[in-house]
Protein backbone atom coordinates (compact mmCIF):
# COMPACT_ATOMS: atom_id res chain seq x y z
CA UNK A 1 0.00 0.00 0.00
CA UNK A 2 2.53 2.77 -1.30
CA UNK A 3 -0.49 5.50 -1.50
CA UNK A 4 -1.25 4.77 1.97
CA UNK A 5 2.09 4.86 3.44
CA UNK A 6 2.86 8.25 1.22
CA UNK A 7 -0.29 9.97 2.15
CA UNK A 8 0.32 9.22 6.14
CA UNK A 9 3.86 10.16 6.22
CA UNK A 10 3.31 13.27 4.90
CA UNK A 11 0.69 14.16 6.97
CA UNK A 12 2.97 13.28 10.29
CA UNK A 13 6.65 15.41 8.45
CA UNK A 14 3.55 18.36 8.84
CA UNK A 15 2.78 17.05 12.52
CA UNK A 16 6.38 17.19 13.62
CA UNK A 17 7.19 20.72 12.21
CA UNK A 18 4.55 21.59 14.02
CA UNK A 19 5.63 20.02 17.18
CA UNK A 20 2.48 18.22 17.26
CA UNK A 21 3.99 14.25 16.82
CA UNK A 22 3.47 11.84 19.42
CA UNK A 23 4.74 9.36 20.35
CA UNK A 24 4.32 6.47 22.90
CA UNK A 25 7.75 5.89 25.43
CA UNK A 26 7.10 2.51 27.46
CA UNK A 27 7.74 2.38 31.30
CA UNK A 28 8.16 -0.32 33.02
CA UNK A 29 8.42 -1.03 36.84
CA UNK A 30 5.20 1.22 37.45
CA UNK A 31 5.61 -0.58 40.73
CA UNK A 32 7.96 1.75 42.33
CA UNK A 33 5.47 4.72 41.85
CA UNK A 34 6.29 7.38 41.64
CA UNK A 35 9.42 6.33 40.10
CA UNK A 36 9.39 4.53 37.10
CA UNK A 37 11.63 3.06 34.48
CA UNK A 38 12.01 3.78 30.85
CA UNK A 39 15.28 2.35 28.86
CA UNK A 40 17.07 1.42 32.01
CA UNK A 41 16.75 4.17 33.37
CA UNK A 42 14.84 5.81 36.58
CA UNK A 43 12.78 8.69 36.89
CA UNK A 44 11.07 10.50 39.38
CA UNK A 45 7.55 11.29 37.51
CA UNK A 46 4.64 14.10 38.15
CA UNK A 47 2.63 13.04 35.07
CA UNK A 48 0.07 10.39 36.48
CA UNK A 49 -3.73 10.93 37.33
CA UNK A 50 -3.40 8.33 40.28
CA UNK A 51 -3.83 11.09 42.47
CA UNK A 52 -4.34 9.47 45.81
CA UNK A 53 -2.25 6.28 45.18
CA UNK A 54 -4.42 3.81 45.16
CA UNK A 55 -3.11 1.94 42.01
CA UNK A 56 -0.58 0.30 44.00
CA UNK A 57 -2.70 -0.06 47.74
CA UNK A 58 -2.37 -3.39 49.00
CA UNK A 59 -6.18 -3.71 49.55
CA UNK A 60 -6.26 -2.88 46.10
CA UNK A 61 -4.59 -5.42 44.64
CA UNK A 62 -5.89 -7.94 47.13
CA UNK A 63 -9.69 -7.22 45.79
CA UNK A 64 -8.91 -7.60 42.19
CA UNK A 65 -6.70 -10.88 42.51
CA UNK A 66 -9.80 -12.55 44.34
CA UNK A 67 -11.95 -11.85 41.93
CA UNK A 68 -10.03 -13.02 39.00
CA UNK A 69 -9.97 -16.19 40.50
CA UNK A 70 -13.74 -16.09 40.86
CA UNK A 71 -14.92 -14.46 37.65
CA UNK A 72 -11.58 -15.23 35.49
CA UNK A 73 -9.70 -12.32 33.34
CA UNK A 74 -12.26 -10.59 31.26
CA UNK A 75 -16.04 -10.50 31.41
CA UNK A 76 -16.66 -12.45 28.23
CA UNK A 77 -19.70 -10.89 26.43
CA UNK A 78 -21.36 -7.68 26.98
CA UNK A 79 -23.56 -7.26 30.32
CA UNK A 80 -26.86 -7.53 28.00
CA UNK A 81 -25.39 -10.84 27.73
CA UNK A 82 -23.70 -12.82 30.15
CA UNK A 83 -20.98 -10.27 31.06
CA UNK A 84 -22.82 -8.49 33.73
CA UNK A 85 -21.31 -10.00 37.29
CA UNK A 86 -22.20 -8.89 40.68
CA UNK A 87 -19.16 -6.71 41.27
CA UNK A 88 -21.47 -4.58 38.96
CA UNK A 89 -24.06 -3.71 40.95
CA UNK A 90 -21.96 -3.20 44.22
CA UNK A 91 -19.93 -0.59 42.85
CA UNK A 92 -22.66 0.94 40.88
CA UNK A 93 -24.86 1.47 44.76
CA UNK A 94 -21.37 2.60 46.16
CA UNK A 95 -21.11 5.09 43.45
CA UNK A 96 -24.67 6.32 43.47
CA UNK A 97 -24.12 6.47 47.15
CA UNK A 98 -21.27 8.80 47.12
CA UNK A 99 -22.92 11.18 44.07
CA UNK A 100 -26.07 11.55 45.86
CA UNK A 101 -28.22 10.08 43.22
CA UNK A 102 -30.41 7.18 42.80
CA UNK A 103 -28.93 5.22 40.46
CA UNK A 104 -25.19 4.79 38.62
CA UNK A 105 -24.27 2.64 35.43
CA UNK A 106 -20.69 1.62 34.72
CA UNK A 107 -19.18 1.64 31.36
CA UNK A 108 -16.35 0.45 29.95
CA UNK A 109 -14.12 3.78 30.17
CA UNK A 110 -14.67 7.00 30.87
CA UNK A 111 -14.47 8.03 27.31
CA UNK A 112 -17.29 5.27 26.47
CA UNK A 113 -19.31 6.75 29.12
CA UNK A 114 -19.45 10.41 27.80
CA UNK A 115 -20.21 9.32 24.40
CA UNK A 116 -22.35 6.86 25.21
CA UNK A 117 -24.38 8.99 27.41
CA UNK A 118 -24.63 12.43 25.67
CA UNK A 119 -25.09 10.84 22.55
CA UNK A 120 -28.27 8.67 23.94
CA UNK A 121 -29.25 11.97 25.39
CA UNK A 122 -29.76 14.49 22.72
CA UNK A 123 -30.41 14.78 19.19
CA UNK A 124 -31.34 16.71 16.51
CA UNK A 125 -33.40 19.80 17.22
CA UNK A 126 -31.75 19.65 20.45
CA UNK A 127 -28.95 22.27 22.34
CA UNK A 128 -25.56 21.15 24.04
CA UNK A 129 -23.78 23.82 25.77
CA UNK A 130 -20.32 23.17 26.85
CA UNK A 131 -17.74 24.85 28.51
CA UNK A 132 -14.65 25.60 25.93
CA UNK A 133 -12.21 23.14 28.60
CA UNK A 134 -14.39 20.12 28.42
CA UNK A 135 -12.55 16.95 27.73
CA UNK A 136 -12.18 15.75 23.96
CA UNK A 137 -15.03 12.72 24.53
CA UNK A 138 -17.33 15.15 25.64
CA UNK A 139 -17.14 17.22 22.77
CA UNK A 140 -17.12 13.84 20.28
CA UNK A 141 -20.42 12.69 22.35
CA UNK A 142 -21.76 16.05 20.99
CA UNK A 143 -21.19 15.84 17.89
CA UNK A 144 -21.96 12.09 17.74
CA UNK A 145 -25.29 13.21 18.71
CA UNK A 146 -26.53 15.43 16.01
CA UNK A 147 -27.47 18.20 18.44
CA UNK A 148 -26.33 22.07 17.96
CA UNK A 149 -23.28 22.52 19.70
CA UNK A 150 -22.52 26.14 21.48
CA UNK A 151 -18.91 26.31 23.77
CA UNK A 152 -18.83 29.11 26.69
CA UNK A 153 -15.51 30.95 27.50
CA UNK A 154 -14.15 28.69 30.14
CA UNK A 155 -16.13 28.96 33.25
CA UNK A 156 -17.56 32.00 32.22
CA UNK A 157 -20.95 32.75 33.73
CA UNK A 158 -21.91 35.68 31.89
CA UNK A 159 -20.99 34.09 28.62
CA UNK A 160 -22.94 30.69 29.36
CA UNK A 161 -25.91 32.94 30.00
CA UNK A 162 -25.47 35.02 27.10
CA UNK A 163 -25.42 31.65 25.34
CA UNK A 164 -28.72 30.38 27.30
CA UNK A 165 -30.63 33.74 26.21
CA UNK A 166 -29.42 33.40 22.49
CA UNK A 167 -29.76 30.08 21.73
CA UNK A 168 -32.08 28.41 24.12
CA UNK A 169 -35.63 29.15 22.99
CA UNK A 170 -34.89 27.78 19.47
CA UNK A 171 -34.28 23.84 20.24
CA UNK A 172 -36.67 21.19 22.15
CA UNK A 173 -33.58 20.13 24.78
CA UNK A 174 -30.65 21.48 26.27
CA UNK A 175 -27.97 20.04 28.09
CA UNK A 176 -24.79 22.26 29.50
CA UNK A 177 -21.50 20.38 29.82
CA UNK A 178 -18.83 21.49 32.29
CA UNK A 179 -16.40 19.28 34.24
CA UNK A 180 -15.82 19.56 38.00
CA UNK A 181 -12.00 19.83 38.19
CA UNK A 182 -10.51 20.46 34.87
CA UNK A 183 -8.04 18.20 32.86
CA UNK A 184 -5.49 20.36 31.64
CA UNK A 185 -5.85 23.44 33.93
CA UNK A 186 -6.66 21.83 37.52
CA UNK A 187 -9.25 24.36 38.15
CA UNK A 188 -12.65 24.04 39.47
CA UNK A 189 -15.95 24.74 37.89
CA UNK A 190 -18.53 27.08 39.78
CA UNK A 191 -21.14 24.56 40.12
CA UNK A 192 -23.70 26.23 41.89
CA UNK A 193 -23.52 29.07 39.23
CA UNK A 194 -23.72 26.69 36.69
CA UNK A 195 -26.80 24.73 38.13
CA UNK A 196 -28.29 27.79 38.83
CA UNK A 197 -28.41 29.02 35.14
CA UNK A 198 -29.65 25.48 33.52
CA UNK A 199 -32.76 25.82 36.12
CA UNK A 200 -33.31 29.06 35.20
CA UNK A 201 -33.45 28.23 31.33
CA UNK A 202 -34.82 24.57 31.73
CA UNK A 203 -31.94 23.03 30.69
CA UNK A 204 -30.03 19.98 31.98
CA UNK A 205 -26.44 19.67 33.85
CA UNK A 206 -23.88 17.01 33.11
CA UNK A 207 -20.43 16.97 34.96
CA UNK A 208 -17.28 15.33 34.32
CA UNK A 209 -16.31 14.54 37.51
CA UNK A 210 -12.70 12.22 36.54
CA UNK A 211 -10.36 14.92 38.01
CA UNK A 212 -12.32 15.93 41.06
CA UNK A 213 -13.64 12.82 42.87
CA UNK A 214 -11.57 12.46 46.53
CA UNK A 215 -10.66 16.17 46.17
CA UNK A 216 -14.12 17.91 46.32
CA UNK A 217 -17.89 17.21 46.60
CA UNK A 218 -19.77 16.75 42.77
CA UNK A 219 -23.38 17.15 43.41
CA UNK A 220 -26.38 18.64 42.43
CA UNK A 221 -26.20 18.16 38.66
CA UNK A 222 -28.75 16.04 36.61
CA UNK A 223 -26.05 13.50 35.35
CA UNK A 224 -22.42 13.31 36.93
CA UNK A 225 -20.24 11.05 34.76
CA UNK A 226 -16.58 9.85 35.76
CA UNK A 227 -13.56 7.38 35.31
CA UNK A 228 -12.28 4.70 37.21
CA UNK A 229 -9.07 5.14 36.35
CA UNK A 230 -7.85 8.08 37.73
CA UNK A 231 -8.10 8.77 41.65
CA UNK A 232 -9.71 5.12 41.79
CA UNK A 233 -6.62 3.24 40.48
CA UNK A 234 -8.23 0.92 38.31
CA UNK A 235 -10.00 1.25 35.16
CA UNK A 236 -13.48 1.96 33.29
CA UNK A 237 -15.69 4.82 33.47
CA UNK A 238 -19.24 5.42 35.07
CA UNK A 239 -22.59 7.70 35.10
CA UNK A 240 -24.36 8.52 37.94
CA UNK A 241 -27.82 9.84 37.55
CA UNK A 242 -31.61 9.40 38.44
CA UNK A 243 -33.35 5.53 37.97
CA UNK A 244 -35.06 6.79 35.08
CA UNK A 245 -31.88 7.97 33.16
CA UNK A 246 -30.38 5.14 34.19
CA UNK A 247 -32.82 2.72 32.76
CA UNK A 248 -32.80 4.68 29.72
CA UNK A 249 -29.36 4.56 29.10
CA UNK A 250 -29.38 0.50 29.51
CA UNK A 251 -31.51 0.44 26.80
CA UNK A 252 -29.99 3.24 24.65
CA UNK A 253 -26.09 4.20 25.32
CA UNK A 254 -24.28 2.22 21.95
CA UNK A 255 -20.86 2.51 23.64
CA UNK A 256 -22.64 0.24 26.31
CA UNK A 257 -24.66 -1.79 24.59
CA UNK A 258 -21.80 -2.98 22.10
CA UNK A 259 -18.79 -3.27 23.93
CA UNK A 260 -17.77 -6.04 26.71
CA UNK A 261 -18.63 -5.52 30.05
CA UNK A 262 -15.42 -4.49 32.13
CA UNK A 263 -13.38 -7.69 34.14
CA UNK A 264 -14.72 -8.15 37.29
CA UNK A 265 -10.78 -7.56 38.82
CA UNK A 266 -11.29 -4.09 37.56
CA UNK A 267 -14.57 -3.57 38.77
CA UNK A 268 -13.55 -4.97 42.29
CA UNK A 269 -11.01 -2.82 42.19
CA UNK A 270 -12.30 -0.02 41.51
CA UNK A 271 -15.09 -0.40 44.74
CA UNK A 272 -11.81 -1.20 46.63
CA UNK A 273 -10.25 1.66 46.08
CA UNK A 274 -13.61 4.04 46.54
CA UNK A 275 -13.82 2.59 50.14
CA UNK A 276 -10.40 3.90 51.22
CA UNK A 277 -10.97 6.95 49.45
CA UNK A 278 -13.57 7.38 52.18
CA UNK A 279 -11.39 5.67 54.88
CA UNK A 280 -8.47 7.35 54.23
CA UNK A 281 -8.85 11.03 54.12
CA UNK A 282 -5.32 11.92 54.85
CA UNK A 283 -4.52 10.75 51.47
CA UNK A 284 -5.83 13.61 49.80
CA UNK A 285 -4.66 16.19 52.58
CA UNK A 286 -1.07 15.34 51.78
CA UNK A 287 -1.71 15.87 47.94
CA UNK A 288 -3.57 19.23 48.21
CA UNK A 289 -0.26 20.29 50.77
CA UNK A 290 2.38 19.17 47.95
CA UNK A 291 0.54 20.88 45.43
CA UNK A 292 -0.18 24.60 48.00
CA UNK A 293 3.70 24.23 48.36
CA UNK A 294 4.57 23.52 44.52
CA UNK A 295 2.38 26.32 43.29
CA UNK A 296 3.38 28.89 46.54
CA UNK A 297 7.24 27.83 45.50
CA UNK A 298 6.84 28.77 41.70
CA UNK A 299 4.71 31.75 42.09
CA UNK A 300 1.79 29.83 40.03
CA UNK A 301 -2.05 30.62 41.27
CA UNK A 302 -3.18 28.43 44.35
CA UNK A 303 -3.36 24.84 43.46
CA UNK A 304 -7.36 24.16 43.68
CA UNK A 305 -6.38 20.48 42.75
CA UNK A 306 -3.38 18.01 42.39
CA UNK A 307 -3.22 19.15 38.79
CA UNK A 308 -0.29 22.21 38.62
CA UNK A 309 -0.31 23.50 34.57
CA UNK A 310 3.12 25.75 33.62
CA UNK A 311 2.02 27.10 30.57
CA UNK A 312 5.04 27.77 28.34
CA UNK A 313 2.98 28.71 25.04
CA UNK A 314 5.35 27.19 22.20
CA UNK A 315 4.97 23.68 21.28
CA UNK A 316 8.22 23.24 20.63
CA UNK A 317 9.20 24.79 23.72
CA UNK A 318 7.53 22.74 25.99
CA UNK A 319 8.73 19.61 24.30
CA UNK A 320 12.80 20.97 24.69
CA UNK A 321 11.56 22.22 28.25
CA UNK A 322 10.16 18.45 29.24
CA UNK A 323 13.36 17.07 27.60
CA UNK A 324 15.73 19.13 29.74
CA UNK A 325 13.79 17.49 32.78
CA UNK A 326 14.05 14.28 31.46
CA UNK A 327 18.06 14.62 31.28
CA UNK A 328 17.96 15.74 35.00
CA UNK A 329 15.67 12.29 35.67
CA UNK A 330 12.18 14.36 36.11
CA UNK A 331 9.29 12.45 34.05
CA UNK A 332 6.70 15.16 32.67
CA UNK A 333 4.60 15.08 29.77
CA UNK A 334 4.70 18.18 27.72
CA UNK A 335 1.11 18.90 26.44
CA UNK A 336 0.39 20.34 23.28
CA UNK A 337 -2.53 20.52 20.82
CA UNK A 338 -5.18 19.59 20.59
CA UNK A 339 -5.35 18.87 24.19
CA UNK A 340 -4.97 22.48 24.78
CA UNK A 341 -6.05 25.71 22.78
CA UNK A 342 -2.99 26.37 20.57
CA UNK A 343 -0.67 28.68 21.85
CA UNK A 344 -1.56 27.16 25.73
CA UNK A 345 1.28 24.03 25.33
CA UNK A 346 1.92 23.15 28.93
CA UNK A 347 4.09 21.32 31.41
CA UNK A 348 1.07 18.64 33.36
CA UNK A 349 2.39 18.42 36.56
CA UNK A 350 0.40 16.14 38.96
CA UNK A 351 0.91 15.18 42.66
CA UNK A 352 0.12 12.32 43.81
CA UNK A 353 -0.47 10.67 48.12
CA UNK A 354 2.75 8.82 47.18
CA UNK A 355 4.99 11.92 46.22
CA UNK A 356 7.29 13.41 49.28
CA UNK A 357 7.66 16.78 50.22
CA UNK A 358 11.51 16.66 48.96
CA UNK A 359 10.72 15.04 46.02
CA UNK A 360 8.21 17.92 45.70
CA UNK A 361 11.52 20.26 46.51
CA UNK A 362 13.59 18.44 43.70
CA UNK A 363 11.14 19.41 40.95
CA UNK A 364 10.74 23.03 42.28
CA UNK A 365 14.49 23.29 41.76
CA UNK A 366 14.87 21.34 38.31
CA UNK A 367 12.30 23.89 36.62
CA UNK A 368 13.68 26.91 38.29
CA UNK A 369 16.95 25.71 36.32
CA UNK A 370 14.89 25.24 33.25
CA UNK A 371 13.74 29.35 33.97
CA UNK A 372 10.53 28.53 35.34
CA UNK A 373 9.92 30.85 38.31
C1 LIG B 1 -9.46 10.85 31.41
C2 LIG B 1 -10.72 11.58 31.17
C3 LIG B 1 -11.82 10.95 30.59
C4 LIG B 1 -11.72 9.57 30.00
O1 LIG B 1 -11.69 8.60 30.99
P1 LIG B 1 -11.06 7.16 30.62
O2 LIG B 1 -11.59 6.28 31.68
O3 LIG B 1 -9.58 7.34 30.66
O4 LIG B 1 -11.56 6.81 29.25
C5 LIG B 1 -13.00 11.64 30.51
N1 LIG B 1 -13.11 12.91 30.94
C6 LIG B 1 -12.08 13.56 31.48
C7 LIG B 1 -12.25 14.95 31.96
C8 LIG B 1 -10.85 12.93 31.60
O5 LIG B 1 -9.80 13.57 32.09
Amino acid sequence: MPALNAVVKERLEKAVSQGLKRQLNTVSHQWLDPVLEHNGKSYLQFSSNDYLGLRTHTDVLRAAAAAIDIHGAGAGASRLVTGNHPAFAELEAALAAHKGTEAALVFGSGYLANIGTISALMGEGDLIIADKLVHACMIDGAHLSGAKLVRFAHNDMAHLESCLKQHRANYTNCLILTESVFSMDGDRAPLEAISALAHAHDSWLMVDDAHGIGFMETKGADIISGTLSKSLGSYGGYVAASNAVIDYLISHARSFIFSTGLPASAVTAAHEALIILKSEPERAMHVMELAEKLTGDLNLPKAQSPIIPVIIGDNQKALEIAERLRAEGIWIQAIRPPTVPPGTARLRITLTANHTAEQVRRLVNALQACGVK
